[in-house]
């Protein structure tokens, strides 16, 4: 089989998880898998990376010197274990000096000028997957598995929006066959930054925080694998985020369908398009826990598994802002709607949930919160005619509400699932702001507040029984 293995942050930020990496690997080559290997940074470090470059903005180059020194720390940790002080480690160390040098150069430039773009912004960001793989693949090496490392921006071709850049499938596909399979035709394992990618020109773009997990399954599509696995630091998707219900338990199969609901809006343990590619592809993703590899973990394929199960999975999504246009004049003003939506799609904002009362006074929709300034100014520049007139109010925000995702292909056909629901949080006296049923009827999506969110996940845990194993 061709399998492509992520490894996120955690299962490459110690020496513990790393070796652990090796373990798994070796074991995959010695069942004659032919192994991709996708690398994060290792964890924390593409924190301190962007949070550096944005302190520089703001005059701060302290912060640059100090991330260099922990992360210069990290990899010397890591590589004297693996490596110990053997000319291999030193060549490794030597091309993490050198972005560790790119780094601070890139700080000191955007302290100079006092501005961060996002274009410089992903070149940051990037560099961590960078140091990672060059040690990465000594390690594997050391451990005599043969190993390459290749820089993914010569591979994932993408489009220009930096900071969640798209891929371009057939670009990447031709690149990906070209740049991997001779590699993989040698017997050796490519290993591939995650998270990165360039334009068709070669500027450095980022898919996105957490991104590592889309570049595995968009090189998964672009060669035709058998299979995808995400190894991480948990027992596959579980039945809502363990730190805020302890008792949440790992979900053994999910449909496409399903997972991409559920990490769309907010299973941070895999990158909101990362299915895409795959359930194009149709290649199967496996989510499995590198710190106990012998767990089945979560299996995702086309069709959803038979259930007893309505309700599958909680999520919350948090740092949201409703955004809400209404007025008198909603009903009477042909094509308000059709306005209100194109000028917030020129911001080029990301609207998680829509939702209109049936009277037709207002529409009102949930985006980001660092996006809400941009989202308001551009409707009160398209609807300042009628605002003026006061056929429609001021636009209005509310911020801090979170988006709660209830999810489960079963959901479809069992009645009094929404009954029960709402039951469950008027109970708790949670008030819900605004509710949206996704067509699929796979999900119902609601807001509340921010300080309601963690109680509101209890409670519709605990209303389906989601603890319990099935
Ligand atoms: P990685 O670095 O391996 O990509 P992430 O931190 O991005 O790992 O994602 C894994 C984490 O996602 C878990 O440790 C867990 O805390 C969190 N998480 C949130 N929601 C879920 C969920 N529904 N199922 C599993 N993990 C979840
Ligand atoms: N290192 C990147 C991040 O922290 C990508 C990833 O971990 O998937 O967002
Ligand atoms: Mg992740």
């Amino acid at each position: 089989m061709l399998i492509v293995m992520k490894f996120g942050g955690t299962s490459v930020g110690s020496v513990k998880a790393l070796t652990k990496v090796v373990d798994i690997m070796a074991d995959g080559r010695q069942r004659d898998h032919q192994i991709v290997l996708v690398v994060s940074a290792m964890s924390g470090v593409t924190n301190l990376l962007l949070d550096a470059a944005e302190k520089a903005e703001d005059g701060d180059e302290k912060t640059a010197h100090q991330a260099r020194a922990l992360i210069a720390a990290k990899h010397e940790e890591t590589t004297r274990h693996f490596l110990g002080e053997t000319s291999q480690r030193a060549v490794v160390m030597a091309e993490i000096k050198a972005l560790l040098d790119e780094f601070e150069a890139l700080c000191h430039g955007i302290r100079v000028l006092g501005e961060l773009t996002p274009r410089a912004l992903d070149v940051i960001g990037g560099l961590g997957e960078r140091m990672n793989v060059p040690q990465v693949t000594a390690i594997l090496n050391r451990a005599n598995i043969p190993a390459q490392g290749i820089v993914a921006t010569q591979l994932i071709v993408t489009d220009d929006r930096f900071g969640s850049a798209v891929p371009l499938v057939e670009a990447t596909a031709a690149r990906a066959e070209a740049g991997l399979r001779p590699i993989l035709n040698k017997d050796s394992v490519p290993v591939v930054t995650g998270f990165i990618g360039a334009t068709e020109g070669g500027i450095p773009t980022t898919l996105g925080r957490g991104g590592s997990d889309y570049s595995a399954t968009i090189l998964g599509r672009a060669l035709g694998a058998d299979e995808v696995w995400i190894w991480t630091d948990v027992n596959g998707v579980m039945t809502t985020d363990p730190r805020i219900v302890p008792a949440a338990h790992p979900i053994s199969h999910l449909s496409y369908a399903e997972i991409s609901e559920l990490s769309f809006f907010g299973a941070k343990v895999l990158h909101s398009q990362a299915i895409r590619p795959a359930r194009r592809a149709q290649i199967p993703v496996r989510i499995l826990n590198t710190f106990e590899p012998e767990h089945p973990g979560t299996l995702i394929t086309a069709e959803a598994l038979e259930s007893n199960r309505a309700v599958k999975a909680v999520t919350a999504i948090k740092h949201m802002s409703l955004v809400t246009v209404e007025g008198p004049g909603m009903v009477g003003i042909p094509g308000v709607a059709g306005r209100t939506f194109t000028a917030v799609a020129k911001t080029d904002t990301n609207v998680l949930m829509i939702s209109q009362a049936s009277s037709e006074q207002s529409i009102c929709f949930v985006v980001p919160s660092r996006d809400v300034p941009r989202v308001v100014k551009s409707l009160e520049n398209e609807l300042a005619r009628e605002i003026d007139r006061r056929d429609l109010e001021p636009v209005k925000r509310e911020d801090n509400t979170v988006i709660l995702a209830v999810v489960g292909s079963g959901m479809k056909g069992t009645p009094g699932v929404s009954g029960r629901l709402f039951g469950a949080l008027g109970r708790e006296r949670i008030n819900v702001i605004a509710i949206a049923q996704g067509s699929s009827e796979f999900n119902i999506s609601l807001v509340v507040a921010r300080g309601d969110a963690d109680k509101a996940v209890r409670a519709i845990h605990e209303e389906f029984e989601l603890e319990k194993p099935y």
